[in-house]
């Protein structure tokens, strides 16, 4: 249920595998708001194929951000038919697409925006890709390699293609070099809030359910 001091526009910054799609989609979920996983989204556009699929396939095929220019317009559309408010997982990822954001809120929005940044260290992630699937219908994640059927939907769970090693090494380092900057305008902004990301989801939930009330309080 929405509520008017609960925050409405939320992104989860965070490196690969850091649980930005399990916290991203739970908090969405228990605060009544859309829910966009721009990966997923780009996961889907690959498996239906076409035009918009060989645009973007090169570079998911090689673990390289999707450039601003394909990116921004497919991000403009979902906007545009949620406009009361969401969480977003893997937008922005970069400096251009956080202010890119901004230009797209009104004021109000765009002061209580909360970027949630989850901090996990990269040995664990590496551990977490090499184990994690994927529901291919809904793309809820789940830890264990042998879960074969989606708890969500049903669906088929699959390794993701781009959770191999050597992709995410270089999806690691885009991380670095493309996404810690968006962290630093959000945190130069007042509105970043940095958490532990190596406890148990439930943990990281609880953590930051209550950090999201501090800051509405303060
Ligand atoms: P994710 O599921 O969030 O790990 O995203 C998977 C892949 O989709 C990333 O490694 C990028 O290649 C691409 N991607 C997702 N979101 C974005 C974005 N905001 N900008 C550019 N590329 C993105």
């Amino acid at each position: 249920m929405k509520n008017a001091r609960q925050p409405s526009h939320l992104v989860f910054l965070g490196p690969p595998a850091s649980g930005k799609g399990t916290q991203g989609r739970r908090l969405a979920d228990e605060l009544g708001l859309a829910y966009l996983s721009t990966g997923g989204f780009l996961r889907e556009i690959l498996r239906e194929g076409g035009e918009a699929a060989s645009q973007v396939k090169p570079y998911l095929d090689r673990g390289h951000y999707v450039p601003d220019e394909i990116m921004l317009p497919l991000v403009r559309a979902w906007m545009s038919r949620h406009a009361d408010g969401w969480v977003l997982d893997g937008f922005p990822r970069t400096l251009a697409q956080a202010e890119e954001l901004d230009a797209l809120l009104d004021p109000v929005e765009r002061r209580s925006l909360r970027a949630v940044c989850l901090e996990v260290p990269e040995a664990e992630l590496r551990k977490r890709v090499a184990s994690r699937v994927e529901c291919l219908d809904c793309h809820w994640t789940a830890g264990d390699s042998e879960i074969e059927t989606c708890a969500k939907c049903g669906g088929r769970m699959a390794p993701r293609a781009d959770d191999d090693l050597e992709k995410f090494a270089r999806r690691y380092e885009e991380f670095r070099t493309q996404a810690l900057p968006a962290i630093k305008f959000y945190q130069e902004s007042g509105r970043a809030l940095t958490l532990d990301g190596l406890s148990a989801p439930d943990q990281v939930y609880q953590d930051l359910r209550s950090a999201l009330d501090k800051m509405t309080d303060s």
